[in-house]
């Protein structure tokens, strides 16, 4: 007798075909079977008459790892139907922490990461304590933080002995189970970093059949040479290439999606093992001192704090910002584009732009900018709109970009309750299947299930999940297609998606008439040696 029948759904299966009739029969945690008008008896049956049955849903980039230690549940995820979050992107990963350096990191990731402690721990120790969740967890090691546990914040070419002591950190990482290695080469450390040391680390990340994800080095005036440069890690060590969260930020900019997407085609058309994802909103996040030039940030935090109370300092940001737009975001229109999220010293100033700050203090923008950094000591988050609508629905539309929020789990309730944060991290798997395909009408639905299942499993190299097929561990997601959606706003974040009424992680019922069950029986999903 199987565990569990859902009769009567919608199946759509994950692989992209049309949707059809039919039952998922699930056992001992793994689907059992998928047949119309199955005869199997089940301890119990689920009505999914209206609905669709599908599998559960990759959330192929998120920072979650910042977060499930203080919601389990997953609460904004596994609402949403997402069963599996890659955690440790953008070059950060909370392990190792080496013991002389858990400060650094500490400093380093609170703006990230508000309200989880760092200690001193080998990537081992991190996975053998991850705390069950309710989603299953694919960790990634982040160049960044081996780079800080290495150099620390210092802006030079590592020594041999440096590289070779980060090789032995990621293959420690890999041999505990990590899928791969993350980068961020926009910001500090990981843009001290030239081409030849991330060519030797995917080296390794090749011999041992692992991945590389990277936030590339530019997302806006250098777009298609940070493209270039990642294809190039592909071309140059074989790797897989994750490009996360693609987008064209900075007004110059707009209008280069077809492009940008041309060239990551034609890569893979070559044979190159390149995917992207992207989120469907036209607005980042980001710490607010990673707008600032880059040389803000050398040394660490206390020297950009003491930095940015200079005078000569600032006349230097304002005209390097007058002359070539924000670090990583390129040129806005406005201060008034950038909005304060998470503001961990001044709460009270989430929801505000900079550019109202400055205006109600009688100041220019930088030094509101500058003072704000330096009051909240580098803590601070800020959404940047800098995005176009037409390039985000062109890049969402492309059947093969996967789906990553780039957002964390949190919930209404608790410390991850806080702020104004970006509604991505409630609303991007839900945002895809309602809007994106009932109003835009970018994608059938089956396109959109498939990009956030079947294709992301694939990139991922992942064999037995994002299908719904006899074998495969069973997470499944059963939902209204008429009524899913996203609820949370950039004036409200903390609302929950609708329409999305049984989750099954590894066979468990975890939302169960829209309601989550307290179930925590997702898995850290450990690279096959
Ligand atoms: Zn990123």
């Amino acid at each position: 007798m199987d565990d569990l029948l859902i009769r009567g759904g919608h199946v759509i299966d994950g692989s992209g075909v049309p949707g059809r009739e039919a039952d998922v029969a699930v056992l001992d945690g793994r689907i059992a079977a998928v047949e119309p008008r199955s005869v199997r008896s089940a301890r119990r049956i689920i009505d999914a008459r209206g609905q669709v049955v599908a599998p559960g849903f990759i959330d192929i980039h998120t920072h979650s790892d910042f977060t499930l230690p203080l919601n389990v549940r997953a609460e904004s995820k596994i609402r949403q139907g997402v069963t599996l979050e890659v955690v440790g992107n953008c070059g950060f990963s909370v392990a190792p922490v080496l013991s002389d350096r858990a400060q650094m990191q500490r400093e380093y990731l609170a703006s990230s990461a508000p309200g989880l402690e760092f200690r001193e721990s080998t990537f081992t120790d991190y996975v053998a304590a991850f705390p069950p969740t309710s989603v299953n967890v694919v960790l990634q090691v982040g160049h960044n933080t081996l780079r800080l546990m290495t150099a620390g914040l210092e802006n030079r070419p590592l020594t041999a002995a440096e590289l070779g002591a980060m090789e032995r950190m990621l293959e420690e990482a890999l041999a505990a189970g990590a899928w791969g290695l993350s980068s961020g080469l926009f910001t500090a450390p990981g843009n001290f970093a030239d081409a030849a040391e991330i060519h030797s680390l995917a080296r390794v990340l090749r011999r041992h059949g692992a991945t590389y994800s990277t936030h590339m080095r530019d997302e806006s005036d250098h777009v298609f040479e940070a493209v270039r440069e990642a294809i190039a890690v592909s071309e140059a060590t074989g790797v897989h290439v994750q490009i996360a969260h693609l987008k064209l930020s900075g007004v110059d900019n707009w209008g280069g999606a077809a492009k940008l997407l041309a060239e990551i085609e034609a890569a893979r058309r070559r044979g190159l093992p390149v995917d992207c994802d992207a989120y469907p909103y036209d607005t980042a996040t980001n710490p607010l001192r990673n707008l600032l030039p880059r040389w803000v940030m050398e040394g660490g935090i206390p020297a950009m704090l003491e930095r940015l109370r200079v005078r000569d300092v600032r006349t230097r940001i304002r005209d390097e910002i007058a002359r070539s737009g924000l670090t990583n975001f390129g040129r806005i229109p406005s201060w008034n584009v950038v909005r304060v999220a998470i503001s961990p010293q001044m709460p009270e100033n989430a929801g505000r732009t900079l550019g109202d700050i400055a205006r109600s203090r009688g100041v220019d923008p930088i030094d509101a900018v500058a003072d704000y950094v330096v009051a909240d000591r580098g803590e601070t988050r800020v959404l940047i709109t800098s995005m176009t609508d037409a390039d985000v629905h062109e890049i969402t539309r492309t059947p093969w970009v996967t789906v990553g929020s780039d957002g964390n789990a949190l919930a209404v309730t608790g410390v991850t309750g806080q702020g104004k944060p970006h509604p991505r991290y409630y609303g991007t798997h839900a945002h895809v299947l309602g809007p994106c395909v009932r109003d835009l009408r970018l994608f059938p639905l089956e396109t959109a299930v498939a990009k956030m299942t079947g294709v992301a499993a694939r990139a991922l190299g992942l064999r037995d999940r994002g299908i719904l097929r006899a074998g495969a561990w069973a997470d499944v997601v059963v939902f209204d297609p008429a009524g899913i959606a996203d609820r949370s706003t950039y004036e409200e974040p903390h609302r929950y998606a609708a329409g999305v009424s049984t989750v099954l992680v590894n066979g468990q019922a975890t939302i169960d008439g829209g309601e989550h069950t307290g179930a925590l029986s997702g898995r850290v999903v450990k690279r096959p040696a």
